[in-house]
């Protein structure tokens, strides 16, 4: 039995523990997810699914209701594109096969901007990254944004991302991430939904959202983000209004990276705007261990 569009569920579908670039541990997050009333909470590490068994359990322990989760790097019309999966199953080889080929190339891809941050005067990045990786496999731009901080160059990893690791600025590698297609079929062939994660975030014209959009449904993609913590209360009215005319239904998730780092906290945004198909009606079927209290209303066959 599908969940009643209309409750106004506190989900998180988006949030990153030590597993990528987050600074929490998966029960961390699950504690915190829970002390601020989140009720379906989702882990979504960077190409990496290796915390999902402990944020399971984690949800278990605090009483909430789970989706596996994931957040692929994607390239899409030259640009870095995010595309967040839901309620697979974790063990399906091809998606591990899909995340381990597009992991691999970060080792080289730091070691190249620890090369060029020390052309640009700044020595020992790329040891200095490593000291804030909690994943050999995963080690991101965020990790250098950590040491940049921590060493002084930058007040915070806001000021980074405006002065370094993005393109034209240095420390900024360009690299090739996973096929949109490979993407949104890795997710869907293991059976679960994918999202089009932050679409504001990309700076996209008019005319590459509609390709990205409309290859995404293609594809098999069901589903966008509306209410992130990436997105302004404006966007979110946008957004709404682009899933409603490409027919996706649509996520709710803060993106919390760290409670030093992080605005939006966890389960602390707006409810999605009225009229949208929320994802996690989609995948009722898939949500582990539902919150006692929630059973009654959208899954009455497990109460
Ligand atoms: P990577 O996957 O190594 O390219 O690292 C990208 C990560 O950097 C994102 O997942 C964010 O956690 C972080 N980040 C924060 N602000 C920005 C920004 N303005 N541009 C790109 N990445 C950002
Ligand atoms: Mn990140
Ligand atoms: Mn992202
Ligand atoms: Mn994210």
């Amino acid at each position: 039995m599908p969940i009643p569009a209309t409750i106004p569920l506190n989900a998180d579908l988006h949030c990153h523990s030590v597993v990528s670039d987050g600074t929490l541990s998966p029960e961390d997050l699950a504690a915190r997810a829970r002390a601020n009333g989140v009720q379906l909470w989702a882990l979504t590490d960077h190409d990496e699914t290796g915390g999902l068994r402990r944020a399971g359990a984690a949800a278990q322990a605090q009483g909430m209701a789970y989706l596996t989760g994931v957040e692929i790097s994607v390239t899409f019309a030259d640009t870095t594109v995010h595309i967040v999966g839901l309620g697979f199953d974790p063990d399906n080889a091809q998606l591990a096969q899909g995340l381990a080929a597009t992991r691999d190339g970060r080792g080289e891809r730091a070691k190249e901007m620890g090369a060029q941050l020390a052309r640009a005067g700044i020595g020992g990045a790329y040891e200095g990254a490593l000291q804030f990786v909690g994943n050999p496999a995963l080690i991101s731009r965020m990790h250098f944004a950590r040491f940049l901080v921590e060493s002084g160059r930058c007040q915070d990893t806001g000021e980074v991302f405006r002065k370094y690791l993005t393109e034209g600025r240095p420390g900024y590698v360009p690299h090739r991430w996973a096929r949109l297609g490979d993407a949104v079929r890795w997710i869907t062939e293991a059976e679960g939904v994918a999202v089009i994660a932050h679409p504001a975030r990309y700076k996209f014209s008019a005319n590459e959202e509609f390709a990205l959009f409309s290859e995404f449904k293609a594809h098999g993609g069901q589903a966008v983000e509306v209410v992130t913590g990436s997105h302004s209360a404006a966007e979110y009215l946008s957004y709404a209004a682009l899933a409603q005319e490409f027919g996706l239904a649509a996520s709710r998730g803060s993106d919390f990276h760290s409670p030093a780092e992080s605005h939006t906290d966890l389960g602390s945004l707006p409810p999605l705007p009225d009229a949208l198909t929320p994802v996690w009606t989609l995948l009722a079927d898939r949500i582990r261990h539902p919150a006692r209290h929630l059973v009654p209303h959208w899954a009455p066959d497990r109460a």
